[in-house]
């Protein structure tokens, strides 16, 4: 499926369209299909507009694939002047003196902001729903969630809202969401793209990456987005020059970690990925089934670590620095706890308790030290693994999209929904989200492939040649077509 992104750039510099006209049409479908998506939280349409001159005559010096392309950021993305709130009400009016480093790549490469997007606050959830601003809707079914916590991402880009959208994955958050809307998502190898201006939650885990219609728009973001950043120490190199999307499939050998599709995945879900599995195996790849016993502690590590990271850096909003503070108080102390108590919502305060307690001396050793430990077994897990096998295919999420309000509810629901995506964050590995199905009730099904550290392009490559092989399509609500 070749791409959005070269299409629309084709057309531009084909003179089939002018800047002014592209970002028009998609700002008039974002004021026709956003009210009831809920996917943008704040438009940038102003700004856009400003720029569509000097894109033009850039165009016209034949720049970068992303000139003139309109897109989206998730928000907690700093945007220099433009508020960035983590969809949190502590963050309310916060406008950042400074610019991610994505953000100042992609504006360097032309392409133009239409705004920010929904998320569950500070990017903890699965469904979007904990977002200050009210939960964005699925445009393949808009009775469902989009999954989160990138939620609005996702949503903008299946429903055409932006070309393509960046958001970031701590446990799942980019691929899930992607997996539930059918869309493209992609997390890459921790370190490859800078967090420079990413608000942390749990910044080992924390990775910022895209969203977009087709494997081959996933990768020319990523391209634009990747690199060593002087302000991020974790960042790094990676490979020169472009994203090779070629896959000889034939020497390609698959892993399939028979633990992912236990008892809690759906029977539609397990058959959707079994069939995308004998389309590698008919290309002529091979097939080998392997396991992945720590699947379960994986969990438990993840919600033991990210808590106790989220605790320490959401210990900066106090009402003096950032954003909100409480209206009436007797003096500083009260100052922080009212400020606190009413800015973050439930969610969020549960991850902090849970983090200060597995940090508290006393079960630190317990709890912290422990996970740390789980840690270290799952990379050699990985390691083990990526030393038989080039990619692993296994399901992005257990289910397809939640009907909206059925796991907010219920946080141990949700948590263990995540059981797919987070072992891949706590590896610091690369890994992408395609639909590679549809459900009786028309929702889209994910596949997750994994590959090794640094082989972001292996995950890609299998990706485009699955894409190109399966031709899946998954149609939008019709509330929302075009
Ligand atoms: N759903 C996971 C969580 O709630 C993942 C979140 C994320 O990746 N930001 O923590």
């Amino acid at each position: 499926m070749s791409g959005v992104i070269s299409r629309l750039s084709a057309m531009l510099k084909g003179g089939k369209i002018s800047v002014k006209e592209l970002i028009e049409a998609y700002i008039s479908r974002i004021e026709a299909v956003n009210p009831l998506l809920n996917a943008y939280v704040y438009t940038t349409f102003e700004e856009a507009l400003s720029k569509v001159d000097s894109m033009q005559k850039r165009i016209a010096e034949g720049a970068s694939p992303l000139a003139g392309i309109p897109f989206a950021l998730k928000d907690n993305i700093c945007t220099a002047g433009i508020p960035t709130t983590c969809c949190s009400k502590i963050l309310e009016n916060f406008r950042p003196c400074y610019d991610a480093t994505v953000w100042s790549k992609l504006k360097a490469q032309g392409a133009v902001l239409l705004g920010k997007t929904n998320m569950d606050e500070f990017a903890m959830g699965s469904t979007s729903e904990s977002s200050f601003y009210g939960a964005p809707k699925n445009p393949v079914n808009t009775a469902c969630v989009t999954g989160g916590s990138s939620g609005g991402s996702a949503a903008a880009v299946k429903a055409e809202l932006a070309a393509f959208a960046l958001g970031s994955d701590t446990g799942g958050s980019i691929r899930q969401p992607a997996s539930f809307c059918g869309v493209v998502g992609f997390k890459p190898t921790y370190g490859a793209v800078s967090r420079y201006g990413l608000i942390a939650y749990a910044s080992s885990l924390d990775q910022i990456g895209p969203f977009a219609q087709t494997v081959e728009d996933a990768a020319i973001v990523y391209d634009a987005i990747r690199g060593k950043d002087e302000h991020d120490m974790t960042s790094a190199c990676g490979k020169a020059g472009a994203t090779d999307l070629s896959c000889d499939v034939k020497n390609i050998t698959v892993g399939v970690p028979e633990e992912f599709f236990s008892d809690g995945v759906d029977e539609e879900v397990k058959s959707a990925i079994e069939a995308a599995i004998c389309l590698f195996e008919r290309g002529g790849a091979t097939i080998r089934r392997v396991h992945f016993p720590d699947l379960k502690t994986a969990l438990s590590a993840y919600y033991v670590i990210s808590c106790a990271e989220a605790s320490s850096n959401l210990g900066r909003y106090d009402g003096i620095r950032y954003g909100y503070r409480a209206e009436s108080y007797a003096d500083i102390d009260e100052m922080i706890v009212k400020t606190r108590s009413t800015g973050f919502g439930a969610e969020v305060k549960r991850r902090i308790m849970l983090g200060t307690y597995v940090l508290s001396s006393g079960y630190y050793d317990a709890y912290y030290k422990k996970a740390c430990l789980i840690r270290s077994r799952i990379r050699a897990a990985f390691r083990e693994l990526f030393s038989g096998c080039d990619i692993l295919i296994t399901p992005a999420s257990p289910t397809t999209a939640f009907h909206l309000g059925k796991t907010y509810s219920d946080s141990t629901q949700a948590y263990l929904a995540d059981i797919c995506t987070v072992p891949v964050n706590i590896a610091g590995l690369p890994a992408v989200s395609l639909p590679c199905g549809v459900s009786k009730d028309g929702l889209p099904i994910g596949m997750q492939i994994i590959a090794d550290r640094m082989c972001d392009s292996t995950a890609l490559a299998c990706a485009h040649y699955f894409e190109r092989e399966a031709a899946v399509s998954v149609p939008l609500s019709s509330e929302v077509a075009l």
